[in-house]
């Protein structure tokens, strides 16, 4: 698919014009406006002499603005750079010198620390939105130093800026690895990445990639037939609470509905109460998001009160969904719905792998699925520089190749020579193939331990603790110790539980090298913006109580 990202949202504009595009607290815009809008906004860009090169960042959440900022961004020529609106200060400094972002989209509330942060970048224009102005556009902002967003692109020319953009060089997406385990790293993704990512997620497990037409518009029907799959094409509604500034967020959250013609209802937050009464009111079809939300859902009380009979697939990603989770979702919604777990990395767009969309497929709860079109996935010796295959059934180390794999890290020489072989991408990921070619994410190499030579991989513990009565949340993680290793210590989140009780269920599961060796019950276990649980702060706190 030789097009640039733009031309996804063009296709859309043509296809499903009038159809809405957005909820967002009550304003609602189509795909039409969306389009004419991020027209204006690319414009704009280019009257300041943004365009081809530069890099824009979005420190937004997500909301309607988001979505007019990318695809202008995008329209312009130039690259799309996201930030966490959450993130402290001095990270949010690092991030942006690192990407030599020029221009930057804000949040009032995040802008005091886009300020503080400023002298620290090259970026020499700020634009400045809020929750009022997504409501009403001519509701205008007064921020020393940054420039109010409509007013910036409001009376902009609506047509398509002319721009000649090279789809497998010119860089579409700057994006930051999740910092889950050390310091981010800017990806570089070209427009073409980005287009086929969202066309192996959009064609939903059919095994092929749909076409595009003369215009750009992706042709789906083909890979439609009818009943097979969940919802039809321009019909489903989604409720994504993927934050875009992550990957699951742009590419699924965003671009996925954008060329399936599905409404999105857009909440800032995740606040469960609301986000089910949404669920109702819309008749939505489709839910994506992370574990955490999935596991919040199920503790909520109104997820058993509230009318979810429109929901027809869920799909999760950025961390494992632990088996007990998926069974508490199909009780309650039904064995009808379609629960696709994914798997992916910054490093390829968004994802490689997917459970198949179709009913009649088969579906392996507890994998990630298959591979999407265009894409080999691979299990290698973890250890050793050989990238042969092992053989099935034995964990390995993941690797990928595909369109979809970055073109390597911003300024990263080695990283990218230890990271980017012969084509493949090493995920640091362990993970096993079954004789059918699903994968499952065994767990991740960094957070392996090795108890006296034996590897123990904390999700399995994990798994386990999830399966007992009252637990909501678990991790594991090491405590160094110097005649064994490490040893497997747990957190738990289990309101009331007794933890030597729980501790000795789950070690009677388990070898005894795998065995538990303290349990502590806590209120919360911590978790990045993206969903994933932080070891290194589990891992900090056990270094504090050894102190
Ligand atoms: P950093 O690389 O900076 O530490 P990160 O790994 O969080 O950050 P992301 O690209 O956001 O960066 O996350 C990718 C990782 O998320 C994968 O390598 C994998 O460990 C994990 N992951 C993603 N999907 C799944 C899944 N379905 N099951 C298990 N793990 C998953």
């Amino acid at each position: 698919p030789e097009v640039p990202v733009g031309a996804l949202l063009a296709g859309s504009a043509r296809r499903f014009g009038e159809r809405t595009a957005i909820h967002y607290a009550g304003r609602e815009l189509t795909f039409a406006a969306l389009h004419e809008r991020a027209c204006a906004f690319a414009n704009a860009l280019r009257a300041e002499g943004v365009g081809r090169g530069d890099v824009v960042a979005i420190h937004l959440p997500n909301c309607p603005q988001y979505a007019i900022a990318y695809y202008g961004t995008l329209l312009a020529g130039a690259t799309f750079s996201p930030t966490n609106p959450l993130l402290p200060p001095p990270d949010l400094a690092a991030q942006l010198a690192d990407s030599r972002a020029v221009a930057a989209v804000t949040w009032a509330p995040a802008a005091p620390a886009l300020a503080a942060v400023r002298d620290r970048t090259v970026i020499r224009l700020v634009l400045v939105t809020d929750r009022e102005q997504a409501l009403d556009p001519t509701h205008r902002l007064a921020v020393d130093g940054m420039v109010d967003f409509e007013a910036f692109h409001g009376d902009a020319p609506t047509t398509a800026p002319v721009v000649d953009i090279d789809v497998h060089r010119d860089l579409a997406h700057l994006a930051y690895t999740g910092g889950t385990t050390g310091r981010s790293k800017g990806v570089q993704l070209p427009h073409r990445n980005v287009v086929v990512n969202v066309l192996q997620y959009a064609c939903r497990g059919s095994g092929s990639l749909p076409a595009l037409d003369g215009e750009g518009g992706v042709v789906l029907d083909q890979v439609e037939p009818a009943e097979e799959y969940p919802t039809r094409l321009g019909t489903g509604v989604a409720i994504g609470l993927a934050p875009w500034f992550h990957a699951m967020g742009t590419i699924g959250g965003l671009n996925v509905p954008t060329v399936t013609g599905a409404t999105t209802v857009l909440h800032e937050r995740f606040d469960p109460a609301a986000y089910l009464a949404d669920a109702e009111r819309f008749a939505v079809t489709g839910m994506s998001g992370a574990p955490p939300i999935y596991g919040a859902l199920l503790q909520h009380p109104d997820f058993a009160t509230r009318d979810l009979s429109s929901i027809r697939s869920i799909s999760s990603g950025a961390a494992p969904l632990p088996v007990e989770m998926i069974k508490g979702l199909q009780r309650r919604l039904g064995a009808d719905v379609v629960i696709a777990e994914g798997y992916g990395l910054t490093e390829v767009t968004m994802g490689a792998t997917i459970g198949p969309a179709a009913r009649s497929a088969v579906r392996k709860v507890g994998t990630v699925g298959l591979p999407v079109p265009d894409t080999e996935v691979r299990i290698v010796d973890p250890a050793g520089d050989d990238l042969a295959a092992l053989p099935v059934g034995e964990p390995g180390e993941v690797v990928i190749r595909g369109p979809q794999v970055m073109v390597g890290y911003q300024d990263r020489p080695e990283d990218n020579a230890a990271t980017l072989v012969d084509g493949w991408l090493r995920t640091g990921d362990i993970g096993v193939l079954d004789d059918d070619g699903y994968l499952s994410i065994v767990d991740r190499k960094k957070d392996m331990l090795i108890y006296k030579g034996y590897n123990v991989y904390p999700r399995d513990l994990e798994e386990l603790l999830h399966a007992q009565p009252g637990v909501a949340g678990a991790a594991v993680v090491g405590r160094p110790d110097l005649s064994a290793g490490e040893l497997p210590v747990a957190f738990v989140v289990a309101p009331g539980a007794d933890p030597d009780a729980l501790m000795e269920a789950v070690n009677a599961q388990v070898a005894p090298y795998k065995r538990i060796r303290e349990l502590f019950l806590v209120d919360a276990i911590p978790v990045s913006a993206a969903g994933k649980v932080l070891k290194r702060e589990l891992r900090e706190r056990l270094q504090k109580d050894t102190n």
